[in-house]
């Protein structure tokens, strides 16, 4: 369905106004960009990818990359040619990669040289056309295409209803789907962006989430460029170099998305206590349930971590707590943002009361039109009338604000009792000693199911399970207190830090 509105070409207009202010840096490479210098990249990556590699409007491009300015010029190239940008998590295995590249069919896959051997692996499994690699400035297929590129191509005129982008979902809760991804949605999630995190043409974000998830492209990387700001690009989570580019005055960021475990990572580095962040106008945390105590531990120190959240179906951005809230109302996602509708359900479709527990359901312009070839799940995703299923309970409190219980698929029910098991993890954080902890159910003959906790401990912690039981014992009721206690050395996380809750033993 066509919206009528033209897609505009962000880079191009900047690279008008604003030819000389910076729009990209890529820190493993040392490159900087201007808007001209990667409007002038983009430009010769449509080119290359035009006339060397056949691509065409509504042909899928795969890039199997690490963080790189490269992979954003390859997304804003499909932009100019109307095809379809298709970013691949790299800490997939080959028959996972397989899965994603036969239900997406994309015509090339453009690949980090460190990923050839997948790549190639992959690339004949699903009859994948071109292959090219790219080496984060230094000598590749892709950088000898931009050199060798010439002449200029006529742009589609691309309406916001197309697609720009497929994103697979990151597969905590099973076989990942693409998510379609439409200029409409990430025009407004920008818009909706920038009102409520203070994004201006000034703003340096540091992007570290990878760029194959929405939260390394969306939040606040692609606003970022939207509004004309730079985007400094880490090539992937590093804590120590982490704590020096916060602390870096020269470098000056402004804005920064991280998922609780960077935070938690953070805190454990030396020097963390005397760091002086205030230069930062927004720190995010999002992505998964936020542990109370991190955000209080946080705020002590004169941190406001903001908390939002969001999707990858939804912009993401659905729910974000403004600065001023973000101590008064911490452990809340705050409100929605302009232009995003929600609603609180029970399993009938019915509103919930204020402070009652329901499934959070959206509307609006940053919601999906759908899945990529998926349309069972597309039927089981929305009402009738438009409203999609987000899987996650949440609450409201008087105020309005929104709180994440939890995902619908990871609460349990013990003894007829609804236990979510965000609200028991929060409680075994608040011990000293403890750096991780997941919570799941497990099958019990007495109590139909009865919560297992996973705990992982700092570095010369000492707990052991009667201590955990008797704290949670002592902060909540008995049918939510885990009845056994597992420790282990790490949790298991997916690429972008948010524990898997599904590979932990249920037996
Ligand atoms: P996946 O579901 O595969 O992790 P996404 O990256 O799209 O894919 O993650 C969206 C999910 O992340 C949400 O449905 C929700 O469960 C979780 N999430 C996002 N933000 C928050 C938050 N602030 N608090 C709790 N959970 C969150």
């Amino acid at each position: 369905m066509s919206s009528g509105i033209p897609a505009e070409d962000w880079i191009g207009h900047h690279a008008r106004f604003a030819p000389g202010s910076p729009a990209a840096h890529d820190l493993a490479s040392g490159r900087r960009f201007t808007y001209a210098q990667f409007d002038e990249r983009i430009a010769r990556a449509a080119l290359w990818l035009a006339r060397a590699l056949g691509v065409k409007r509504g042909d899928r491009v795969a890039v199997l990359s690490m963080n790189d300015t490269d992979v954003f010029e390859l997304q804003f190239a499909c932009r100019r040619l109307g095809a379809i940008f298709l970013p691949l998590n790299w800490r997939l295995a080959v028959p996972e990669l397989e899965f994603i590249c036969k239900d997406a069919s994309p015509l090339v896959l453009i690949h980090g040289t460190e990923f050839a051997d997948a790549a190639h692996q992959v690339a004949k499994l699903a009859s994948v056309r071109h292959l090219a690699d790219l080496a984060n400035g230094k000598p590749s297929a892709y950088e000898s295409g931009l050199a060798a590129a010439s002449g200029t191509l006529d742009p589609p005129v691309l309406d916001l209803a197309d697609i720009w982008t497929i994103m697979y979902t990151s597969g905590t809760t099973g076989r990942p789907k693409g998510a379609q991804i439409t200029y409409q949605m990430c025009v407004f999630n920008a818009i909706q962006c920038a009102m409520t995190v203070g994004l201006t043409a000034e703003t340096k974000n540091l992007v570290f989430l990878p760029t194959f998830h929405t939260g390394g492209l969306n939040v606040y990387a692609n606003p970022t460029f939207h509004t004309g700001g730079c985007n400094v690009v880490m090539r992937s989570f590093d804590p120590s170099l982490f704590l020096k580019l916060l602390t870096d005055r020269a470098l000056h960021l402004t804005h920064l998305l991280g998922v609780p475990t960077n935070f938690l990572m953070l805190a454990q580095e030396l020097g963390f206590a005397d760091a002086d962040l205030s230069h930062i106008v927004c720190i995010g945390i999002g992505g998964a349930a936020a542990p109370l105590a991190l955000l209080e531990d946080y705020g002590r120190k004169g941190i406001p971590l903001q908390q939002g959240w969001g999707m990858t179906e939804t912009g993401p951005l659905g729910l974000m707590l403004s600065p001023a809230m973000a101590l008064a109302k911490v452990g809340s996602s705050g409100l929605p943002p302009m232009y995003v509708r929600l609603k609180i359900c029970d399993p009938d479709g019915n509103e919930v009361k204020p402070g009652e527990t329901g499934e959070l359901m959206i509307k609006g312009p940053t919601v999906t039109p759908g899945y990529w070839n998926r349309p069972e799940a597309n039927r089981a995703s929305f009402t009738k009338d438009g409203w999609f299923h987000t899987g996650d309970a949440a609450r409201q409190d008087e105020d309005g604000y929104y709180y994440i219980v939890d995902r619908w698929k990871d609460m349990f029910i013990s003894g007829g009792e609804n236990v979510y098991p965000a609200e028991v993890e929060n409680v075994i954080f608040q011990l000293d000693g403890v750096l991780e902890n997941a919570v799941v159910g497990i099958p019990h003959a007495k109590w139909g199911e009865v919560g297992r906790a996973f705990v992982v401990l700092k570095t010369g912690a000492n707990l052991d399970e009667a201590a955990v039981i008797e704290h949670c014992g002592s902060q909540l009721a008995r049918y939510k207190v885990p009845k056994e206690v597992r420790f282990l050395d790490a949790l298991p996380h997916n690429a972008t830090g948010k524990v898997l809750k599904h590979q932990l033993p249920r037996s």
